[in-house]
């Protein structure tokens, strides 16, 4: 029986999607399953009625057995979606497709990846440089064949996909290297066949859209009272330039912290063997901003579900980790976690590490101001603006929220 629709109702024109394997299931495929106990949501984009991504929405993951899974894929495309198999270079179908369009999920029919993101990586296998939404894309750790690699699936129905390496195009540096067999073009005169049922509420995201503020927070000041809290995103020129624009905050130095103190330097971090992470010291005022609603600004800026990467960066000290300066800091950074993991804010678990601040480097003044100095920087341009887009969104939205209590 198909469990794909608990949660979500699908027009009966997304049931194409299985391509020659629609007609075998004809006629069974139809009824939803109840919604069960045990059904695993996922929260991912998918294309509206009208035609756009849109999410992320949560829905329930596709979970069949082997058998059911026999019934609905060829047995070239189960050899690899369900056995993690690689077809040989050069012999996939959409290894040359230049038409434009999405490539979807040959499982599940969850958009992937679009053509605008395609490029000719000369390995033999379909290449993008980014997936439609990093929410559709799982990615696990792979040590099979004597290799170290990132495997990466379909978020909905976990089918494998490829692999993603760190040796890709501007402007990401990723290459998600792709099975044909895993994929399905669309092209994009057709895209509405694609589209699901979407709640309203999804199409249209509200101030709801945001994180939560924490439950639990720091009490404002009754006075000036100056305070500081070191917070580690990934580049820090970008983790600076956003700070720098919160109200109450006096100051932002871009360093490093967590590591080998005789080695913290841009050269020796750069190496990822210090066991630093580039991290960001903010010095604010506690009587105009509070520990938790910076910390709500940090989780909204940058991937805590990623290890060890963020966006175009990877290595230890491109990890997420907030070092706290003392007790209090500690509770209401814990209990954040706590309490966006339980709201599934993210669709991965969060891997935000929480440890005492053991000392702070600034790092080289040509990484202080950084964005600021350098708007014209490439990096800035693609890593650092889009970041501090958001957070312009976020702080109208939240003060509407405000203005609205
Ligand atoms: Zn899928």
């Amino acid at each position: 029986m198909f469990t794909l629709t608990a949660g979500i109702a699908l027009p009966a024109v997304a049931f194409n999607l299985f391509g020659k394997q629609a007609a075998r299931g004809e006629g069974s495929a139809d009824a939803p399953a109840a919604k069960t106990e045990a059904t695993k949501m996922v929260r991912v984009k998918v294309i509206g009625p009208d035609g756009q991504l849109t999410g992320p929405v949560e829905m329930a993951k596709l979970v069949l057995s082997d058998e059911e899974w026999q019934k609905r894929l060829t047995p070239e495309q189960f050899a690899i979606v369900r056995a993690k198999g690689t077809e040989r270079a050069f012999c996939g179908t959409l290894l040359d497709n230049k038409k434009h369009g999405y490539y979807v999920c040959v499982a599940c029919g969850l958009p992937l990846f679009n053509s605008s993101a395609k490029f000719n990586s000369g390995t033999g296998w379909p290449s993008f440089f980014q997936p439609v939404a990093e929410e559709n894309i799982l990615e696990e750790t792979d040590t099979s064949h004597g290799m170290k690699r990132t495997e990466i699936m379909c978020a909905r129905c976990d089918g494998h996909l490829g692999h993603v390496f760190p040796d890709g195009p501007k402007p990401t540096g990723l290459r998600y290297c792709l099975n044909s067999e895993s994929l399905r073009f669309v092209d994009e005169a057709d895209v509405k066949t694609l589209a699901e049922n979407v709640p309203a509420a999804a199409a249209a995201p509200t101030v709801g859209k945001w994180l939560p503020a924490p439950a639990k927070d720091t009490a404002l000041a009754a006075e000036s009272t100056e305070a500081k809290a070191v917070f580690a995103g990934g580049c820090f020129w970008c983790t600076e330039a956003v700070f720098e624009a919160i109200d109450g905050v006096k100051d932002v130095v871009s360093g490093y912290s967590g590591g080998d103190p005789k080695r913290a330097d841009y050269k020796s971090v750069c190496t990822g063997t210090t066991g630093h992470a580039e991290g960001i010291q903010i010095t604010y005022d506690a009587s105009k901003v509070t520990y938790g609603q910076l910390l709500r600004i940090f989780f909204a800026t940058h991937n805590p579900t990623t290890i060890n990467r963020q966006g175009p960066d990877s290595g230890t000290q491109y990890r997420s980790e907030i070092f706290y300066t003392g007790e209090e800091q500690k509770a209401v950074a814990e209990a954040y976690i706590q309490q966006l993991t339980d709201a599934k804010k993210f669709s991965k678990p969060i891997v935000t590490e929480v440890e005492p601040l053991n000392g702070f480097f600034p790092a080289e003044d040509y990484h202080q101001d950084f964005a600021r100095q350098n708007p014209e920087h490439p990096y800035i341009k693609r890593w650092a603006e889009p970041k501090l887009e958001k957070l312009q969104e976020m702080l109208k939205d939240t003060e509407a929220e405000k203005q609205a209590q």
